[in-house]
Order: structure tokens, then C-alpha cells, then sequence
């Protein structure tokens, strides 16, 4: 059974592609959580980075993420993997969410640290 993101790789759901290459796709999150949230999905279909296999290319994420900033300008940018629903995972196939465009908050367990 595909995946949800398998599904928009192949055309099969509508979603805004901003990128693609051999090794993955992009697209703009449904529920921006910033001006700018692009997710990167690997066309491989890995279930999170507790699965990844040890002898996976898995930097071609980090070199779309780089590709993508330069493509939209932006200079400041954060990369977030949620591993697990604890983690906020709620698809499972990996992905690395792309968030910038404004002053980004800190991020944590909201609360924690603050005396
Ligand atoms: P995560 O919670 O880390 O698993 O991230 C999953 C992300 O997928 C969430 O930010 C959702 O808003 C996003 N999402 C779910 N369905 C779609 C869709 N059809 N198109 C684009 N983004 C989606």
C-alpha cells in the first residue's frame, strides 16, 4: 500500500511541487506552520530515521534542502525530522520538513527549562 507522499510523488494526489530530482521530491506542507514549510520526501519509501538502512545515500535530503533555500532566498532556514508520534511523526514515511520565511520560535517541549 503507498504511502500518503508516495501517492503525490506519482501524481496520484494533488500537492505543490516545488522540486524534484532522481532522489526526492518537494512540496509545500498543506498546514504551513511558517510563511515558508516545504516537505522533502525521499522516493524511497523509508518509514522514519529509526528505519533508515545504514547503508542508504540519505544525503540527497540535505542537498535538496540546500538546492530549495537557495531557490526561494533563503539565507536562514530550519530542517525538522519528527521520528515517532511522540516526536509529532503523523506520516509515516520519511520526511524532513523545510520551515523559514520570518523569525523562527525555539523549539522543545513548551515549558521545559523555563524555571
Ligand atoms: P509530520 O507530522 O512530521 O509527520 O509531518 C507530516 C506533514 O504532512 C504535516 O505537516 C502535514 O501538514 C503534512 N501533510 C499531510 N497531508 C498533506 C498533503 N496532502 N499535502 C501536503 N502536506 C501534507
Amino acid at each position: 500500500m503507498p504511502t500518503l507522499f508516495t501517492k503525490i510523488i506519482n501524481r496520484e494526489i494533488p500537492a505543490e511541487i516545488i522540486y524534484e530530482d532522481s532522489h526526492v521530491v518537494a512540496f509545500k506542507d498543506i498546514q504551513p506552520q511558517a510563511p515558508v514549510h516545504v516537505l522533502i520526501v525521499p522516493r524511497q519509501e523509508v518509514v522514519s530515521i529509526a528505519e533508515l538502512p545504514e547503508e542508504g545515500d540519505h544525503r540527497h535530503l540535505l542537498n535538496a534542502a540546500k538546492k530549495i533555500a537557495e531557490q526561494l532566498g533563503l539565507s536562514s532556514f530550519r530542517l525538522v525530522i519528527n521520528t515517532g508520534p511522540d516526536a509529532g511523526q503523523t506520516v509515516f514515511h520519511l520526511h524532513m520538513h523545510l520551515l523559514g520565511g520570518d523569525q523562527l520560535g525555539h523549539f522543545g517541549v513548551p515549558g521545559f527549562g523555563e524555571s
